[in-house]
């Protein structure tokens, strides 16, 4: 286990870390996969199977995540996947949040999804209250997105290693300055 990285900010990384692109390692084949893996990332899964339905939503979810994780690094979050992530909370049987030492969020449902969201959410507003949102971050680099947490004293990270994808947008950058003659400096 990673000590630097704060449970609840673990589980919306890994989340999100489903899907390698760099590897183009997708964790979530199929919805048999999607199971299994929630059953190994400590997800309550119930008795009820997953659908391709439910592999859609879940996607939609990973990707809307990744997006704001995009958008806390300064790099451009996709709009659309933001939109689809919302339809799938939007569609969610209601949740109601119950307070007395604290909140805790209760789902009108509880097949296996709803919990999966629960669980998502109930990380990402403990992140919020531990004000470390900001630091679960996701790389710029097209071919890596990968998600991570940001443990500088400035929160400046920007990808995921400086010397792997950041060094490689740097140089894109230059050569693309270079090649158009707009280089100064
Ligand atoms: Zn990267």
């Amino acid at each position: 286990m990673d000590v630097t990285v704060p449970a609840p900010a673990a589980v919306v990384r890994d989340f999100v870390n489903s899907f390698e692109p760099q590897t183009d390692e997708e964790s979530w084949g199929t919805p048999a996969a999607l199971q299994q893996w929630l059953a190994d990332h400590e997800y309550s899964v119930g008795p009820d199977g997953l659908d391709a339905l439910c592999l859609q939503r879940a996607k939609d979810l990973r990707e809307g995540l990744r997006s704001l994780l995009m958008q806390h690094a300064g790099h451009e979050a996709s709009h659309a996947a933001v939109e689809r992530m919302q339809s799938v909370l939007a569609s969610l049987a209601p949740m109601t949040s119950l307070g007395l030492g604290g909140t805790v969020l209760v789902s009108a449902g509880d097949t296996t999804f709803d919990l999966v969201v629960l669980r998502l959410l109930e990380a990402v507003r403990r992140c919020e209250t531990a004000g470390i949102w900001d630091r679960l971050k996701a790389c710029e680099r097209s071919s890596c997105l990968w998600a991570y947490y940001d443990t500088s004293r400035n929160r400046s990270r920007r990808w995921c290693s400086m010397e792997g994808c950041g060094n490689v947008l740097k140089m894109q950058r230059r050569a693309a300055r270079t090649s158009t003659g707009t280089a100064r400096h």
